[in-house]
């Protein structure tokens, strides 16, 4: 577990706004368990932090000065920046957000990169069809409370998996999720399961891993699908950890495992943003943040989502 001595802030000098480049002023900062596996120095699908140079992620900033064609002052952007209060940087990369459709932190979030692996690993790995039992741990996070919103939607029995009983109530009364577990309170996770899924379990969003995931899946239907979306519990170990061979079980009931990364849809981004903002609009998704504020509180609100900080998406306030 990282603590907050291996972070440090300092000041540095901005450089001269050169052509085709723009001077940010950085507004919400999106903090993402993923960040985690960039602060091991291992091959992954993104490299690694460099010692001593600014985190980068996701951010929402406002244009101050311009010397781009493309951005004007005061124009909304998002892009992955370095984790600093302002920028200089080439406008290339950089997406225009319109703050019309949503508030711009939502663009770090339920229209942003959480919203989009929700939406694609449901709809395109789980594919899920009416009167199935749909089961999400992390139910109460970024990805997982638009998983199950979305679930709902197609008319899928839902069942959250989360760390509190304040957690457990929001995902019953307020996204009308079927059933919801604590598994911090449970004193037995897998008869939980079993009780919350009568007819076993046809769809397994996956955000967490270890031995949530051991109980669900050994609740799982013929032909189910299992979406590895995060595996959270394990970002931590510093060794491969050892469970149940699940492949005997996997095989006889023809079930479906399969990891992905959002950035595999790219190319279908749109499709994810049409879907998920006319949701919103309809009044069909309702999308909830927890906003820390202050830009030196980044290093804890990460730190915090390993501890369950977090109801809905983690976003800081600069
Ligand atoms: P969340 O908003 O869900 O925040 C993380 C949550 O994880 C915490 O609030 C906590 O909730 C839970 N958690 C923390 N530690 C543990 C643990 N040891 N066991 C069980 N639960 C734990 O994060 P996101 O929605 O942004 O991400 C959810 C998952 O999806 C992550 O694993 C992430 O890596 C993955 N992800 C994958 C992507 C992909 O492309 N494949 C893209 C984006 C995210 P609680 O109180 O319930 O414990």
């Amino acid at each position: 577990m990282p603590v907050l001595e291996n972070f440090q802030t300092n000041e540095v000098e901005l450089p001269e706004i050169k052509e085709n480049e723009v001077l940010l002023e950085a507004m919400y900062f999106s903090v993402d368990p993923y960040m985690r596996g960039r602060m091991n120095d291992a091959k992954s699908y993104a490299p690694p932090f460099e010692i001593g140079k600014p985190i980068a992620g996701g951010v929402v900033a406002k244009v101050l000065k311009s010397n781009s064609p493309d951005f004007k002052e005061n124009d909304w952007v998002t892009g992955n920046l370095p984790w600093q209060q302002h920028c200089v940087l080439p406008a290339a990369g950089l997406i225009k957000i319109d703050t019309t459709i949503a508030p711009a932190s939502y663009y770090l979030g339920l229209l942003g990169m959480p919203g989009f692996t929700a939406y694609f690993g449901l709809m395109h790995i789980g594919k899920p069809k009416a009167g199935e039992t749909v089961v999400v741990s992390g139910a109460a996070g970024a990805v997982g409370m638009v998983v199950g919103q979305i679930a709902k939607l197609h008319g899928c029995r839902v069942v959250g998996i989360a760390g509190s009983d304040e957690k457990v109530k929001l995902l019953k009364e307020t996204f009308d999720f079927d059933e919801a577990i604590n598994y911090k309170t449970t004193a037995d996770i897998k008869k939980s399961i079993t009780d919350a899924c009568p007819k076993g379990v046809d769809i397994y969003y996956d955000n967490v891993g270890g031995e949530i995931s051991d109980a669900v899946i050994s609740q799982i239907n013929f032909h189910a699908r299992i979406v590895l979306c995060g595996q959270i519990a394990l970002y931590n170990s510093t060794e491969i950890p050892m469970g149940p061979r699940l492949q005997p079980m996997l095989l006889t009931r023809s079930v479906l495992m399969q990891g992905f990364i959002v950035s595999n849809y790219q190319s279908k981004f749109t499709e994810g943003f049409n879907h998920l903002s006319a949701w919103l609009k309809e009044g069909k998704l309702i999308y909830k943040e927890t906003v820390v504020k202050g830009f030196d509180k980044l290093p804890g609100a990460l730190l915090g989502l390993f501890e369950g900080d977090n109801i809905g998406k983690m976003i800081v306030e600069a």
